[in-house]
C-alpha cells in the first residue's frame, strides 16, 4: 500500500515563522493545477504495482483551491492509479480560507479528513505568529466543521510561543477536547534565522522562544492527551485509538509515497526524489516532461539513518531484529552499543527486541536519533 502527497504551495499571506515552500500568492493556481495534472498522468508509473490508501493535499494552503480544482485532481488520480475503494483523502485547510459550503462540497468529493491549521485559540499567540486569522475566525471553522460532520478532523496546534502562558495553553487544549475530535498534531514552536518571526528576533522587535516554556508545554500536553484518551503515536501527533493519520504513518512506516507538485518529494523504497521548489519553474519544466525533479538512490547507510530517525519517534519503535535483518549485523551492533547510554539514562526504553525514546527522551529526539547514525 502507498500513498500520494500533493502540494499546494499557495497562501493568501506568509505566516512569520513560515519555513514551508509556499507563496502569498493565489495568481497562478490555474497554471500549476495544469502542471500537477499532467504531473500526475507523468508519473503514473512510479508506484509500481502498489495500491494506493491514502491521498493528502497538503502546503501551502489547499483549501484557496476550488472544488472544481480538486475534483479535476481527484477524478486524474482515479483514472491513472490504483486506489482503494474508500481511501483517506486528508485536505489541509486555514481558518479563513474555507466555509460550511465549500465543506459541504469537498466531502462530497469524497474528502473525509480534514486538517485545521488552528495553532492557537488567542489573539495575540496569532499575532505573534503573524496567523492572517484571529480567535473568532478559529472558533468559527470549529462550528463549520461540527456542522458539515467530517469522519475524521484533526487539529494544528503550536506551543512555545513566549505569549503562550500555561494557562492559555491549557485553554487552547480544553476547547480541542470539547471538540470531540479524534486526532491532535501539536508543534513546538521553532525559530527559523530567515523567517520573518526569525528577522524580528534578531532586531528585537520580537520576544525570543524559550526551551523550558516549549517543556512546560509539552509535559502539560502530554498528560492532558494522555487523560483524554489519545495514544501518543508519533512525537507531534495524538489520536483516539483507531484515529491515525494512516497517510502520515506511510512516512513512519517507510512505506512508498509519491509527492506531486512543486517541492514534493517521493520514496520508492530505494530512492527518494524531490520536485524543483520554484512554481515558474516547476510549470514549465512539467510542461517540457522533464528536468523537474532531482533523485538520489539510496545507500544502505541512509536506509538504516532513515528507519532509525523515523522508528524512533513514533510508539512502534525501532526494532532491532528488522536492523538486523535488513541492514545487517553490524547495523545492529552499531545501534546496540550506541544506544546504551540513552538506556542508563532513562531516555530510552526496551520492550522485547524494540527500543522507544521516553516521553522525557522525545525531547531530545533529534540528537539521540543523529547520534545513532552511521
Ligand atoms: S499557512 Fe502554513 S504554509 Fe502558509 S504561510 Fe502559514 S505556515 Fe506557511
Amino acid at each position: 500500500m502507498a500513498g500520494i502527497y500533493i502540494h499546494i504551495p499557495f497562501c493568501k499571506s506568509k505566516c512569520a515563522y513560515c519555513n514551508f515552500f509556499s507563496l502569498a500568492s493565489e495568481s497562478k493556481i490555474n497554471d500549476y493545477v495544469e502542471a500537477l495534472k499532467k504531473e500526475i498522468v507523468l508519473r503514473k508509473n512510479y508506484l509500481g504495482n502498489e495500491t494506493v490508501r491514502t491521498i493528502y493535499f497538503g502546503g501551502g494552503t489547499p483549501s484557496l483551491l476550488s472544488v472544481k480544482n480538486i475534483e479535476e485532481i481527484l477524478e486524474l488520480l482515479n483514472k491513472n492509479y490504483e486506489i482503494i475503494s474508500s481511501p483517506e483523502i486528508t485536505l489541509e485547510i486555514n481558518p479563513d480560507t474555507i466555509d460550511r459550503v465549500k465543506m459541504s462540497a469537498l466531502k462530497q468529493l469524497g474528502t473525509n479528513r480534514m486538517s485545521v491549521g488552528i495553532q492557537s485559540f488567542h489573539d495575540d499567540d496569532l499575532k505573534y505568529l503573524g496567523r492572517r486569522h484571529d480567535s473568532r475566525h478559529a472558533m468559527q471553522v470549529l462550528e463549520d466543521l461540527k456542522h458539515t460532520n467530517f469522519e475524521k478532523i484533526t487539529l494544528d496546534l503550536i506551543y512555545g510561543m513566549p505569549t503562550l502562558t500555561e494557562e492559555k495553553w491549557n485553554k487552547n487544549l480544553d476547547i480541542f477536547f470539547s471538540t470531540g475530535f479524534t486526532h491532535l498534531s501539536a508543534y513546538a514552536l521553532t525559530v527559523e534565522p530567515k523567517t520573518i518571526l526569525g528577522q524580528r528576533i534578531e532586531k528585537g522587535d520580537l520576544q525570543n522562544i524559550s526551551e523550558d516554556d516549549a517543556i512546560r508545554h509539552y509535559n502539560i500536553l502530554v498528560e492532558r492527551t494522555k487523560e483524554n484518551g489519545f495514544e501518543h503515536y508519533e512525537i507531534s501527533n495524538f489520536a483516539i485509538p483507531g484515529f491515525r493519520s494512516q497517510h502520515n504513518s506511510i512516512y513512519w512506516m517507510d512505506e512508498k509515497y509519491l509527492g506531486l507538485g512543486a517541492s514534493a518529494h517521493s520514496y520508492d523504497g530505494n530512492s527518494r526524489q524531490w520536485n524543483i521548489s520554484n512554481l515558474t519553474k516547476y510549470i514549465q519544466l512539467v510542461g517540457n516532461s522533464d528536468g523537474y525533479f532531482e533523485k538520489e538512490i539510496l545507500s544502505t547507510d541512509d536506509k538504516f539513518n532513515e528507519y532509525v530517525m523515523t522508528s524512533l519517534r513514533t510508539s512502534w519503535g525501532c526494532n532491532i531484529e528488522k536492523i538486523e535483518h535488513d541492514y545487517g549485523k553490524s547495523y545492529a551492533h552499531h545501534f546496540l552499543k550506541n544506544i546504551k547510554k540513552y538506556l542508563d539514562n532513562g531516555e530510552m526504553l526496551k520492550e522485547n527486541n524494540t527500543y522507544f525514546l521516553s516521553e522525557e527522551g522525545k525531547l531530545f529526539a533529534d540528537g539521540i536519533a543523529a547520534d545513532l547514525f552511521l
